[in-house]
């Protein structure tokens, strides 16, 4: 931020007799003897401080009851890869963007609102499970209701079973469309046979899950999976306070050459108005001007809640997941956004003092005595087998305070998906005679997840038993 190269930095810290690296964060007695030595001018600011006082209060300014009017439900959907996730919401809002798309993959987060005779539904579609719980992680919890697309000739695969643990993970209410059912020979009754044997009972077999069997092709069964969608949605009385400041999330943000920074907000609470200032991960401004997603061309002069809407007017694009917040002095705004990004730099140049969850600080990590904690767990192993022996033996791992819950079962190498449910979910993950793929790797070093690696079930068992008694070594 000071405009000085790394290296300069480094070399000063060198004569100082300080061996370190890049990656390092200097504490503050450091810092203004660098600054001193390179006759920089520094500042510290309390990075919290603002953060705390301005947006934490405005996080907890509670709405009253009778201030609160019904929301459109905003539904994700997701589902193992070609199972048909972006044609259904293609024909569900009337366009095709699945069509002229390379490969079919959908690569940024669309988010949409459709009105279905006054009653809207808002779709926000992320580019798969990855992306939606790393949106969870950073506080933007967005999506209500969860689309589960499993292919009636494809059933329930790896990626489907992923998006089941981080759907689950998620809370929120799950609506399975069983798709693609115009296709011949398709076998409905396999597919809610995986569906029950993955804890998600189909309602006509006396369980929860409502299953829609659709087609994107024909257009068979969207208007019921509408119906099911707005009936959740109802049970679910998803309400919030038009009339306040708004808040709300970023779902995508990006540096256009002519328009500036134009970021996707989905609007949580509040109505967001063009002119408003607004703060939102490490950018800042006045909004100049926003449009409906849908229709670009469509200028919005106000969006309530649950509406999408892209803005523009930040100085800088934030990252998905970011919380946006209205504030009335564009100085704060500016000053808090500025810290972030000098924090950001920090951060990304070294350690945050993060304690990721380890089996180690289990024991610290568990605050009340009395209540019981959970410790969640995400078991990859080699065959199926394997986990059913692991899940035995967990099973018998019964303690007062602590309990253990699998998040996520199953055979193959550890993902990123997984690493990324981890962090959200602050679990732990057992990798039974399996290795980490290499962006699974990165991403448990980026993060500080965990990845325990075992070829003994007993192992397993005995460590997790020491976490529990909060007696475990660190691992060697
Ligand atoms: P996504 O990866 O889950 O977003 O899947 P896509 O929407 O890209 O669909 C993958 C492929 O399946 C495309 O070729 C679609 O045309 C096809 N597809 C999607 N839904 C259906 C359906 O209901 N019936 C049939 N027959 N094909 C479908």
């Amino acid at each position: 931020a000071a405009g000085v190269p790394a290296v300069s930095i480094l070399r000063i810290l060198m004569e100082e007799g300080v061996m370190t690296n890049i990656n390092a964060v200097m504490d503050p007695e450091l810092t203004e003897l660098v600054a001193a030595d390179l006759g920089v001018d520094i500042d510290f600011v309390d990075a919290q401080t603002l953060e705390d006082q301005l947006l934490a209060t405005i996080d907890e300014i509670e709405d009253p009851e009778e201030s609160l009017k019904p929301r459109a439900p905003v539904v994700t959907f997701l589902g193992h890869v070609d199972h048909g996730k972006t044609s259904l919401l293609d024909k569900l809002i009337g366009i095709e963007v699945a069509k002229g798309e390379e490969g079919g993959i959908t690569q940024h987060i669309r988010a949409y609102q459709m009105e279905n005779d006054g009653r809207p539904i808002s779709f926000v579609d992320t580019p798969g499970h990855e992306a939606f719980t790393e949106m969870r992680a950073r506080g933007a919890g967005v999506t209500d209701i969860v689309v589960l697309v499993v292919a009636a000739d494809d059933g329930v695969m790896p990626q489907t079973e992923e998006a089941i643990a981080h759907a689950k993970a998620s809370g929120a209410p799950i609506i399975v469309a069983l798709n693609k059912i115009d296709l011949p020979g398709v076998d409905p009754l396999r597919v809610l046979q995986d569906l029950a044997a993955n804890d998600l009972l189909p309602s006509e077999w006396g369980g929860d899950i409502e299953v829609v069997k659709t087609s994107a092709m024909t257009g068979e069964g969207l208007d019921t999976l509408r119906e099911t969608i707005l009936t959740v949605a109802e049970l679910n009385e998803y309400k919030a306070n038009p009339d306040r400041p708004a808040i709300g999330a970023c779902l995508e943000s990006q540096q256009d050459a002519d328009r500036g920074v134009v970021t996707k907000v989905l609007v949580q609470n509040g109505t967001l108005r063009v002119g408003d200032i607004v703060v939102c991960g490490d950018g800042y401004g006045k909004i100049k001007a926003m449009t409906n997603p849908l229709q670009p061309s469509q200028r919005l002069q106000e969006a309530g809640p649950s509406v999408p809407v892209n803005l523009i007017g930040l100085n800088r694009a934030p990252s998905a997941g970011e919380r946006l917040y209205v504030l009335e002095d564009i100085a704060q705004a500016r000053e808090i956004a500025d810290t972030r990004a000098v924090q950001e730099r920090a951060d990304f140049l070294g350690s945050t003092g993060f304690q990721a969850a380890t089996l180690e600080n289990l024991f610290d990590r568990l605050d009340g005595v009395n209540e019981v904690q959970t410790l969640n767990l995400i078991l990859r192993a080699d065959v199926r087998g394997s986990i059913e022996a692991l899940e035995k033996e967990l099973t018998k791992l019964e303690h007062p305070e602590v309990r253990l819950r699998i998040l996520q079962k199953s055979v193959g190498g550890v993902t990123e998906g997984d690493v990324v449910l981890a962090d959200a979910s602050e679990a732990v993950i057992i990798a039974f005679n399996v290795v980490p793929d290499d962006k699974a790797r990165a991403k448990a070093d980026q993060l500080g997840v965990e990845i325990r690696r075992y070829g003994i079930i007993y192992k397993v068992a005995d460590d997790l038993k020491l976490a529990l008694e909060g007696m475990l070594k660190p691992e060697q």
